[in-house]
């Protein structure tokens, strides 16, 4: 128990002293009122009367608290409505000794918010119906400002530790910014060049969050809309917007739909901060506030870029990982694929010369029926020799170094030949129909590396038409260019893989049913690249597919180099 001030008001004190102390209470920073039992408020500081938004005290004095409080918004620390019953004046006036408690003082246009810890005290009159309050309101607002900052931090630390699904986390923290320091939050990762996903999206009225947008909605970033997060990808910084038009909010849209939902949220602040991860910006967090909501401090502006940041490395981290795992995915799935390949030559090669030395050593010597296997030995040791060096190639590409070429004057109308001959045995429903423009086209470049990148379009033209078909080849060639076209019958490519396709194991959305590692084609084009050529494709969804490769006949700059 604290004990009360008993001494009667006013009592004892050197008059010189009592009439300097009005102006020793204005001087200090804390506020200080004083209120009797009948709640009317006999004394306010200076500082008490800024506080309750009042620039003269004369004007507060003799009138009654509650209704001084009344005018402002009073909330408790964790931002619920307050009633003055549980402020600590009342408490003092309950006999509780020393009440406090922190309070959120938002002034009427809502522009500004502070937090005091106010602390009530009784002063015993000469009878109780002549007690007094004297309640003084520390300003604490800065020190909750870093205290929330930093609490707010960890707890998207921990969220984003928490879930290895950075959307999930993501999401939590929208949630933890909506409403504690925004109305509308929403974070944005950049899937890739052409596409940007909104992964998380918080919004507190349930209605506007439907209108604003869901989440998962793809939107390519080269619409004509400039938007909040281009901007931020280019200044690879935070882009503060303080008084919102329509124009700024149709930046932070996906759509004319949510374009109507963000209207009607009436945001009057937008703040977009990068993602950072690694250096480069991944995407944005945006967060958008209304006019009911103080603006946003320079420390919230700091809070949500270094959110941004932390953000940033998880979805960076989680990028990385997926990455890595379907790396791997591909890799074993390569390596299982190459392993099968390599079964079928190696049994033919145990199998013809298990055959050839029973009949060496048998008493029949069937010298002509083991030469023939000899030369099946043979073909079968090339199969599997050109299947390692794929494997190689491929191993090389992947860690993005070249491949050493063997250039030499290549028959490109043999090679085909050859590699449809092949395909043609293999293929029960398929028919190939080949035709060439000249007898012979020669140029300088490595016939195994065409004979591959005609396998891997053969074999896709094959695959890729389950349903059988007629599969045409074209060769054709002039003075200083020859083409190999291919075309099938075949299930097709959307348009929107068409770009895509020749990327690292991108695979089109129809092809989840056949088998492959979307390696392929990014290899071949690599191939041809590097014998100075290009491929191309022109495809309909439904129809078929057309390849088409074209070699200059003087082969790739390497070669060139070379003969110079
Ligand atoms: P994979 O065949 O292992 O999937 P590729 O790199 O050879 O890998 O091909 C990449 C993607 O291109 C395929 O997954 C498929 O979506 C598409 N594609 C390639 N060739 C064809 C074709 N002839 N018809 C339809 N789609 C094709």
């Amino acid at each position: 128990m604290t004990e009360s001030v008993r001494t009667p008001f006013g009592m004892g004190a050197d008059p010189e002293f009592t009439r300097l102390l009005p102006s020793i209470f204005d001087s200090i920073a804390d506020g200080m009122t004083v209120v009797d039992r009948e709640g009317v408020l006999r004394y306010a500081n200076a500082a008490a009367a800024r506080m309750i938004g009042h620039a003269d005290v004369s004007e507060l004095v003799g009138t009654s608290s509650e209704q001084a409080m009344d005018r402002l918004d009073l909330l408790d620390d964790d931002g619920r409505p307050l009633a003055a019953l549980i402020l600590p004046t009342r408490r003092a006036f309950s006999g509780e000794p020393d009440p406090e408690a922190t309070v959120r003082i938002r002034s009427p246009d809502a522009h500004t918010e502070r937090s005091y810890l106010v602390r009530g005290r009784l002063l015993e009159g000469p009878d109780p119906d002549r007690d007094l309050v004297i309640t003084s309101f520390q300003d604490i607002t800065a020190i909750k400002r870093v205290e929330r900052r930093l609490s707010f931090l960890l707890q998207a630390s921990a969220l984003l530790g928490e879930t290895t699904d950075y959307r999930d986390g993501l999401s939590r923290i929208a949630w933890l910014l909506v409403p504690a320091v925004a109305d509308w939050c929403a974070f944005d990762v950049i899937v890739d060049s052409e596409t940007v996903e909104r992964v998380a999206i918080a919004q507190s009225d349930p209605e506007l969050q439907r209108a604003s947008g869901g989440v998962d909605r793809r939107r390519p970033t080269d619409s004509t809309l400039p938007s909040m997060l281009d901007e931020v990808k280019r200044r690879r910084r935070s882009v503060h917007v303080r008084g919102v038009t329509d124009e700024v909010l149709a930046q932070a849209t996906l759509d004319a739909d949510h374009l109507e939902g963000l209207r009607g949220m009436n945001l009057r602040e937008l703040l977009s901060a990068p993602l950072v991860g690694r250096g480069h910006v991944l995407g944005a967090v945006t967060v958008g506030l209304s006019p009911s909501e103080p603006p946003l401090s320079a420390e919230d502006v700091a809070m949500i870029e270094d959110l941004g940041r932390r953000a940033g490395a998880a979805v960076d981290a989680a990028l990385l990982l997926a990455e890595s795992q379907e790396s791997l995915r591909l890799q074993e799935e390569f390596m299982a694929v190459t392993s099968h390949d390599m079964r079928t030559p190696l049994a033919a090669v145990r199998g013809y010369a298990q055959l050839a030395r029973r009949h060496v050593s048998g008493e029949k010597q069937d010298l002509e029926s083991v030469d023939r296997w000899l030369s099946d030995i043979e073909e079968s040791a090339s199969r599997l020799a050109s299947l390692v060096s794929e494997f190689m190639d491929v191993t090389l590409l992947r860690a993005g170094q070249t491949v050493p070429l063997q250039p030499q004057p290549t028959d490109l109308v043999a090679v085909t030949y050859e590699r449809v001959r092949e395909h043609q045995g293999a293929a029960e429903t398929h028919t190939f129909e080949i035709s060439n423009g000249r007898d012979a086209i020669v140029g300088n470049w490595d016939p195994a590396r065409i004979g591959r990148v005609l396998d891997n379009l053969l074999g896709n033209a094959v695959k890729f038409s389950p349903d059988g078909g007629t599969i045409e080849v074209k060769i054709t060639g002039d003075d200083t260019d020859a083409s190999v076209a291919i075309s099938d019958q075949g299930m097709g490519i959307a348009s929107q893989d068409l770009s895509r396709i020749f990327l690292p194991m991108y695979r089109g959305a129809n092809a989840s049913g056949v088998a492959g590692t979307g390696l392929g084609l990014a290899g071949s084009r690599r191939l041809v690249e590097l014998m100075g050529g290009r491929i191309s494709v022109k495809s309909r969804l439904g129809k078929g597919s057309t390849f088409t490769v074209i070699l200059p006949l003087a082969g790739g700059e390497p070669v060139q180099a070379a003969t110079e």
